[in-house]
């Protein structure tokens, strides 16, 4: 079956990965529309190349330059959401980074698509609230993140409820500083921190793996994703990033997904899912991987674990917040506004100050992202 595919956030690392998997299983995915940010000269590229003429761009002032085709042009927050009433897909992938992601979402679950799941905020901001409305709806969500996708691939055919799991373990690579002396974390630079050892991405989530709330979040995500309480949630540093990440029956028995690091790896997986497609992806050589590491990550150095495991157990709208306050942090060390361990000084800050809501509704937790990012602002 051809699935209609809709990829918001198409100019971004997993939107162009998942491109690249459009063009290698193009008799079962077809591209219906396309969502970017500011690139539009980008956008114009792609739309020609798969013929998509459903086309958005947030970055309005920019959206004449896509004009002179037969295209349906959609501008601005709503113009995502309209994109996604009008295109109908059986499935949207969401791969924006932001809370600008959550609304369309929202919308696609109540029509009935499926959802491809790649924006982190999605499930850390309004986890309950999101998986609550696909459940209702009988709507699937397909993780498309790599740690996620592994566990979902885990979970597959396992017909015991989530008492049967002892836990979910995510594997981290441990970033770059794995290795460094605590007291050297504040000298780090930004060049430093872009130095990710195994993954290629964008230089916000490359600044997360080095701080670990990349891992954090993930941790969050997997709560509310998998339902499965906080503290069955664990990380395990895995510095060859092969194992994508494991789950522990009661049993004692644990399933582990392996393979290259590809984002096309998961992003396929979602697309074929419930169905396996033959790749041209680079299949693992064991003999060439030589050994496989695992060490128990250094929470007193890199405090971000800690925090999102606090925010995760909490709910309601901690979890905004500290993803809200993480990425002013984030930024505003990209920014050399702020050092290194500043990031989490000003998560954690942040947190014990920002209001806290027991609920994961929509407003709420719009609300709650701009008050912690005001707060962490004015923290800098
Ligand atoms: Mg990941």
């Amino acid at each position: 079956m051809k699935k209609r595919v809709l990829i918001l956030g198409s100019t971004g690392s997993i939107g162009t990965s998942a491109l690249v998997v459009a063009r290698q299983i193009p008799e079962r995915m077809e591209i219906v529309g396309l969502a970017a940010g500011t690139r539009f000269e980008q956008l114009d590229q792609q739309a020609r190349e798969f013929g998509v003429t459903h086309l958005c761009l947030a970055d309005e002032s920019k959206l004449s330059e896509l004009k002179g085709q037969e295209r349906d042009l959609y501008g601005g927050a709503d113009g995502l959401v309209e994109l996604v009433e009008a295109t109908k897909p059986d499935l949207v992938l969401v791969a924006i980074v932001g809370v600008q992601g959550l609304r369309p979402t929202l919308k696609a679950i109540e029509m009935g698509c499926d959802i491809a799941v790649a924006s982190k905020e999605i499930l850390v901001m309004a986890g309950e609230v999101v998986m609550n409305a696909a459940r209702r709806k009988g709507v699937h969500l397909l993780p498309v993140d790599s740690e996620h996708n592994a566990i979902f691939q885990c979970l597959e055919g396992h017909q015991g409820g989530n008492e049967e799991l002892r836990r979910l373990i995510i594997t981290a690579s441990g970033g770059p500083f794995r290795t460094w002396p605590q007291e050297k974390l504040r000298e780090v630079t930004l060049q430093d921190a872009l130095r990710h050892p195994t993954w290629e991405m964008g230089q916000k989530i490359t600044i997360d793996s080095a701080t670990l709330f990349n891992k954090g979040l993930e941790m969050i995500e997997a709560r509310w994703l998998f339902d499965i309480p906080m503290s069955k949630v664990e990380v395990v540093v895995h510095p060859q990033s092969i194992i994508h990440s494991m789950v522990e029956f009661i049993d004692g028995s644990v399933l582990a997904q392996m393979s290259t690091t590809d984002m096309c790896f998961p992003i396929q997986y979602a697309v074929a899912w419930p169905d396996r497609l033959p790749n041209k992806l680079k299949p693992l050589d064991f003999a060439a991987l030589a050994k496989l590491e695992f060490e128990k990550p250094r929470e007193d150095a890199f405090p971000a674990l800690r925090l999102s495991r606090e925010a995760g157990q909490t709910g309601g709208t901690l979890p905004a917040v500290l993803n809200a306050a993480n990425e002013v942090a984030n930024e505003a060390f990209r920014h050399h506004q702020l050092d290194f361990v500043g990031i989490w000084k000003t998560v954690e800050e942040t947190m014990r100050r920002a209001e806290h809501i027991d609920s994961q509704e929509l407003e709420i937790v719009v609300h709650a992202d701009r008050e912690a990012r005001d707060i962490a602002r004015s923290l800098i």
